[in-house]
């Protein structure tokens, strides 16, 4: 969704060069150690490890953004690079929207809360995002997009979150996976309303598929008096990012608000409950790729020199099939 002057600020301020592909060491752990220690000789369920806020931002041709992941705090959580959340009633804070900007080397994963946006691209694809939709695009080699809002006032609500592609996916053919809400199952676990968006929960099997970092990507609605339980594999990296009210999270229960991601430590389960009136998040995990990182505006690559070959790629005109 990023216009190229805002992504390389972003590559200044969080990508530049080559990134370590995992977190940063926990600078503060959110748990006491005891915490940590009872939950890994229980079993596994995950500690919060770290709490970041989303920081305001603008990116596209001006949008108003919060970027909980690809900032100063939190550069990236391998595979995922960027989280950002954009949810505003004031047109002059969207209007502008994302106008026609090239990717590649990674995917992009947008999900709507509320509002409508439409989306084009180079391949020849179009679609229509609103409430409760998800669209998933693997940039791949190389496409050029854009999402434009579809609507001239009330509330835009929704996310980009970017997934990296393993060095054997980074020049594949792009694929574009737009679905509609009506696909993506939606559960009550336990008096927790779950969307699964991504990946397998409670037998139930998201839309998304053929994805490289095997990702689950649940929406979950906890009320006062829940206790959610989610498996999770034990490899994958984990987040959640608070939408509404509050959630608390891990076997110490930290408190997680609105705007606020929590990093997840290693474990093979999540635990969620509320002591607010309810809360909501976006429950996210991937296998991390364990390869060398390099941003370079709109491309994510493993090398600088293959972020230069993108650009030359782009500026000749080479970057896109048949365009
Ligand atoms: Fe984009």
């Amino acid at each position: 969704m990023k216009l190229l002057s805002r992504r390389q600020a972003i590559v200044g301020a969080a990508g530049a060069g080559l990134v370590g592909c995992r977190t940063e060491p926990n600078r503060a752990s959110a748990e006491p150690k005891d915490e940590q220690a009872l939950a890994t000789k229980s079993g596994s369920a995950r500690v919060v490890e770290r709490i970041i806020d989303a920081q305001p931002t603008r990116d596209g041709a001006g949008v108003k953004l919060k970027r909980a992941l690809g900032g100063h705090a939190l550069p990236m959580l391998d595979p995922f690079l960027l989280l950002d959340e954009f949810h505003s009633d004031d047109p002059n804070d969207y209007a502008a929207g994302f106008p026609s900007h090239p990717h590649r080397g990674f995917e992009t994963v947008t999900y709507m809360l509320e509002g409508a946006m439409e989306h084009k691209d180079s391949v020849g694809n179009s679609g229509r995002l609103r409430p409760g939709s998800a669209q998933w695009m693997t940039a791949g080699r190389g496409i050029v997009h854009s999402e434009m809002p579809k609507q001239e006032r009330g509330l835009m609500w929704g996310f980009q979150l970017w997934v990296n592609l393993p060095r054997a996916s980074k020049m594949i053919k792009p694929r574009y996976q737009d679905i509609a809400p009506d696909r993506i199952p939606e559960l009550d676990q336990e008096g927790a309303r779950v969307r699964v968006v991504a990946g397998t929960a409670f037998g139930r099997t998201g839309p998304i598929t053929g994805i490289d970092v095997a990702p689950l990507f649940l929406d979950v609605t906890v009320t006062k008096g829940v206790r959610f339980e989610a498996p999770l594999p034990s490899e994958h990296t984990a987040f959640a990012f608070v939408t509404e009210g509050a959630v608390r999270l891990g076997p110490s229960r930290a408190e997680v608000r609105a705007g606020q991601l929590a990093v997840l430590g290693r474990g093979d389960r999540v635990l969620a409950s509320c002591d607010a009136s309810s809360g909501r998040m976006v429950l996210i995990a991937g296998r991390p790729l364990g390869e060398p990182v390099a941003r370079g505006g709109p491309f994510v690559m493993n090398t600088q020199d293959e972020i230069r070959q993108a650009w030359d790629d782009y500026r000749s005109g080479r970057l896109v099939d048949g365009v």
